[in-house]
């Protein structure tokens, strides 16, 4: 696997049909071998005795990844500007594995309150059985986190846009604030994907992925990335990998390579998508706002102007207090808008969510459920007409209601 700066093969529409191993290196054919494998074989007692020196680049077993696994690493790394990936068997597992990485009993991590629920529930149910202090930062803290640094303080963790409210946060300045203190950066970049925000060029350490959204991009795998910024980052994350046995599956690794190829095509398609959907959404009186950074009227629009250069599909709509019953009119009966957690398939989703209850430092929700929306890649006509019907049945209980 090639490591380090990658020879560049254009810009990122270019680089996604080309990123990875070339055919000439593996016979002519242009999608990557789907090796699957347990057992390598060694041709001498001397290369099997000397087989874990290969562990960070070359296929020693097949836990720690085959040709497959390594071309898509070679792929996302270039994506993503980096020094090496260590593709896993999920977003998760990527997410549970670089916050074990650096620390131990005793330590200090810090963590942005706006994070996807699950790694909140990996803090709460299994890093704090290991003795793990996990502090929880206003996602508006920019470089005032170094007022929160300790000696004992092993990763400043970020994710931004935050699930489900998409606070954007100023991740130039913290990544700056703690690399002066020697604190290594992750970040989930899953929103944005590495199209839309390089965080290590921002100075970020390692960006993690569900592989699982936009990059598969047809909702039939799982899988996760975790990208490190220098050799020794990259060690250690392939040592946490390897230690808690954690296996990206090899057909799930091609279905992801080949996913990446359209990436741009379908990013393209879901951002224009997204705002088409949301400047009609602007029109309905029930709209009191939309959490969307590319979007003017949101609050994190002068950070993602500055440091993104595009949109995903998925944002959020908060109404004027869907009641229960409201909430279940308008979901239950779409016909194109499907319910369903995960995102970033070619199909498009809305669910429910109700974010505040969580959160250390609520941020205004208002009451009722909020819309969360995945703009698919379907004719964006066909869509209003679903959502239009949605809030017709909003609006006759309503009426019904006297309200
Ligand atoms: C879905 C998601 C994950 C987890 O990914 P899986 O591959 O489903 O485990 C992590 N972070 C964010 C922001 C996500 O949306």
């Amino acid at each position: 696997m090639k490591k380090g700066p990658q020879a560049s093969t254009g810009r990122d529409p270019t680089l996604v049909v080309h990123a990875g191993p070339a055919p000439r290196d593996q016979a002519g054919v242009i999608n990557p071998p789907v090796d699957r494998a347990s057992t390598i074989v060694y041709d001498s007692v001397e290369a099997y005795m000397d087989r874990h020196k290969g562990l960070y680049d070359t296929v020693i077993y097949g836990l720690y990844g085959t040709r497959t696994t390594f071309a898509l690493a070679e792929a996302v790394s270039a994506l993503e500007r980096g020094y090496a990936t260590v593709i896993t068997s999920s977003g998760t597992s990527a997410i549970a594995l670089t916050l074990t990485a650096f620390a131990s009993a005793g330590d200090h991590l810090l963590v942005v309150d706006c994070v996807y629920g699950p790694t909140r529930n990996f803090l709460a149910d299994v890093a704090s059985r290991f003795g793990v202090e996990v502090e929880y930062y206003p996602p508006d803290i920019g470089g005032e986190i170094a007022r929160l640094f300790r000696p004992n303080t092993r990763l400043v963790y970020m994710e931004t846009p935050g699930s489900q409210t998409f606070d954007m946060i100023d991740v130039p300045s913290i990544a700056a604030a703690a690399r002066a203190r020697g604190i290594p950066t992750a970040i989930d970049n899953t929103w944005a994907t590495p199209l839309f925000f390089k965080p290590l060029d921002h100075g970020v350490d390692i960006s993690i992925a569900s592989a699982t959204k936009y990059l598969s991009g047809h909702s039939d795998c799982l899988l996760g990335t975790m990208t490190a910024a220098s050799e020794p980052v990259y060690r250690q994350l392939k040592d946490a990998a390897a230690r808690w046995g954690n296996c990206a599956s090899p057909d799930n690794c091609y279905l992801v390579h080949r996913g990446i190829r359209t990436l741009a095509a379908r990013l393209d398609r879901h951002q224009r998508n997204a705002a088409r959907l949301i400047d009609w959404f602007v029109e309905q009186p029930e709209v009191v706002a939309i959490r969307y950074p590319a979007h003017p009227a949101d609050p994190g629009n002068a950070i993602w102007k500055r440091d993104f250069t595009g949109a995903s599909g998925l944002f959020g709509v908060q109404l004027d207090g869907l009641t229960p019953a409201e909430t279940s009119a308008f979901f239950n009966s779409m016909s194109l808008f499907q319910l369903g957690s995960s995102w970033g398939g070619f199909e498009s989703l809305a669910v429910p969510a109700w974010p505040a209850p969580v959160r250390a430092f609520p941020n205004g929700e208002a009451d009722g459920a909020l819309i969360r929306i995945h703009a698919g890649l379907e004719e964006p006509e066909d869509l209003i007409a679903d959502l239009a019907a949605a809030f017709g049945r909003v609006r006759a209980l309503r009426r019904e209601g006297g309200r």
